[in-house]
């Protein structure tokens, strides 16, 4: 269960209410010095009395080791 933190109402985090965020993460510095950080995932999901956004946690990114250049330098 999830509970709300603006009204109150608690729901199930459903599939069907389930959607990924995402911070921007080319903002100020970030973005005026080039670099390229990983922007963060987070599993969202929309409260179903007021809709307001609950974040309820940080969403790891899918690695695939056969798209890394480096693993193959290593061998
Ligand atoms: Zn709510």
């Amino acid at each position: 269960m999830l509970k709300c933190k603006i009204c109150g109402c608690e729901f199930n985090a459903v599939k069907e209410r389930h959607y990924i965020s995402r911070d921007n993460g080319k903002t100020g510095l970030t973005a005026a010095f080039g670099s390229n950080p990983e922007d963060k995932l987070y599993d969202t999901f929309d409260c179903t009395a007021c809709g307001c956004q609950i974040v309820a946690q940080e969403r790891k990114r899918k690695y695939d080791l056969r798209k890394d250049k480096d693993i193959v330098i290593i061998k």
